[in-house]
């Protein structure tokens, strides 16, 4: 029987999620899902300078947000736990030494003042530092003696001295170095905690994983891995690096330099299908046209071949556009329920029905974040310029925008029903009755209804939703603003 398939996704516990761990861990579930095998969990806490409050469940919370189900993990439990670094930091210990037995290690007692003179020396005759294997030659009795005598220790992974290593990447094919390029690195700390690149064999062995899914920054640890994997006689797992995802100026996304991290998206109104679908593209390809995928269909789609080598720009117009295109199929009803939250106190007390409103903002909306500054005037009418009557394009002035609204008024108050339509065919009869264009008074209400030069809807739409006392009230206003007396 073929082994089952075993995905693990390892954050450490930042206190955020990065666009690339999302990827990441999204990319780790569709393998799982799409191969029928196990997505897990895995807390990596041991190389943390400090303890990030809250940091754990920001991971719980964003695979929750995004349905990315994991099947074993700290909060759910396995039979493979525990499934938080630190809870496991009584196993590594006990391979290293195992290693040690097997030639694949060796204790390094050098100081740090020992290994600090060491680096100075090298930079100063202009030499890449690299542990110079002082304590490689230690006999068994020295060892002995040190450790009996409590002498703090490292362990050290030994590197072969000759030969090369190779191993098959998933998507960037195969890697080959020379060994003699690869340092004696540290796998056991002088705290007795075990290094990340220790720690990451060491558990992705014992839980069986299958398939490791990391960012390219890692391809040049993949050969030391290997060699561990090799000395313990343990069957390497494939591996599957992702690209750097990149800005469109070409420098790499990262947090600290305030590019936005999974929950920024969320607060800023993207919605979380679409930032997944989004992510998923971010270096993958279906093979086909298709862009708009449910987590769903990435479940089938979903195909390793498809990964690219190349870096994945992260292209926020392309982002709202999917965003846009997932808001527009939205119901009424659930567009509402995510605009609602973006509409002010004062909006809401104005007695306008915001559902109305949310109709309009479904049909353009991009990012939920916009909604704000784009509806503001429905509560109260901003002060504007009366430049903003002047419209090439609408031929619009000042001048006849004022005796084009001097002139509709009465029509307006007119209207017996007061609704989209009849107020649009109304208005339109009207501009054909005095030769004008429509644009002549339309967009002379909408300026005066909105202060603003973009809207969400049209003249008539507005005036609809803000009811006739309020819109007459704003056309009126519009007509003092441009000098003219009633
Ligand atoms: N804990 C590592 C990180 O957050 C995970 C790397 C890996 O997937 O092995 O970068």
């Amino acid at each position: 029987m073929a082994a089952e398939i075993r995905t693990r996704f390892a954050p450490s516990p930042t206190g955020y999620m990065h666009i690339g761990n999302l990827r990441t861990a999204l990319y780790e579930y569709l393998i799982a899902r799409k191969l029928g095998g196990k997505f897990i969990l895995r807390i990596e806490d041991t190389d943390q300078d400090r303890f990030i409050e809250g940091a754990t469940e920001v991971i719980y919370n964003t695979l929750k947000m995004a349905g990315l189900k994991h099947d074993e993990g700290p909060d759910i439990g396995g039979s493979y736990g525990p499934y938080v670094q630190s809870e496991r930091k009584n196993s590594y210990m006990e391979y290293a030494r195992k290693l040690v037995g097997l030639g694949g290690a060796y204790y390094c007692f050098c100081s740090k003042e020992r290994l600090t003179s060491l680096k100075e020396e090298y930079e100063k005759e202009g030499k890449a530092y690299r542990y110079d294997r002082c304590c490689i030659g230690l006999s068994k009795q020295e060892i002995d003696a040190k450790l009996a005598a409590g002498e703090p220790f490292v362990i050290r992974q030994k590197m072969p001295d000759t030969g090369s290593t190779s191993f098959d990447d998933a998507v960037y094919g195969t890697i080959t170095v020379d060994n003699n390029e690869l340092e004696d690195q540290v796998l056991i700390k002088s705290d007795g905690l075990p290094t990340y690149n220790f720690a990451n064999v060491i558990d992705d062995h014992l839980m069986g994983i299958t398939h490791v899914v990391r960012g390219n920054e890692y391809l040049s640890s993949t050969p030391k891995y290997n060699l561990l994997y090799q000395a313990f006689g343990w069957e390497i797992p494939t591996y599957v690096h992702v690209s750097t995802i990149i800005k469109p100026d070409g420098r790499k996304m990262s947090k600290r330099s305030g590019d936005p991290s999974f929950e920024d998206l969320v607060s800023l109104g993207y919605l979380i299908d679409a930032i997944l679908n989004y992510v998923a593209l971010l270096g993958w390809s279906p093979g086909t046209t298709q862009e708009i995928f449910s987590l769903e269909e990435l479940e089938q789609a979903f195909d390793i071949h498809g990964i690219s080598k190349s870096p994945a720009v992260f292209d926020t117009n392309k982002l709202n556009w999917m965003n846009g295109e997932y808001i527009r199929k939205m119901t009424p009803e659930a567009f509402h329920r995510i605009a609602a939250p973006f509409y002010s106190k004062e909006l809401v007390a104005s007695g306008i029905d915001t559902s109305r409103i949310s109709r309009l903002l479904q049909l353009r909306t991009e990012v939920l974040s916009a909604i704000p500054g784009s509806i503001d005037f429905f509560a109260a009418l901003p002060d504007y310029d009366i430049a903003l009557y002047e419209n090439k394009k609408m031929k619009t002035n000042p001048d006849n925008s004022l005796e084009n609204l001097k002139a509709v008024l009465p029509v307006l108050q007119g209207i017996r029903e007061w609704e989209n339509n009849t107020i649009y065919s109304t208005l339109t009869e009207f501009a054909q009755s005095l030769g004008i264009k429509n644009s002549q008074v339309l967009w002379p209400i909408r300026t005066a209804l909105s202060g603003k030069d973009v809207t969400p809807g049209g003249a008539t739409e507005l005036a609809e939703i803000l009811g006739r006392d309020e819109s007459l009230k704003r056309i009126i206003k519009g007509i003092e603003k441009l000098g003219g007396r009633l």
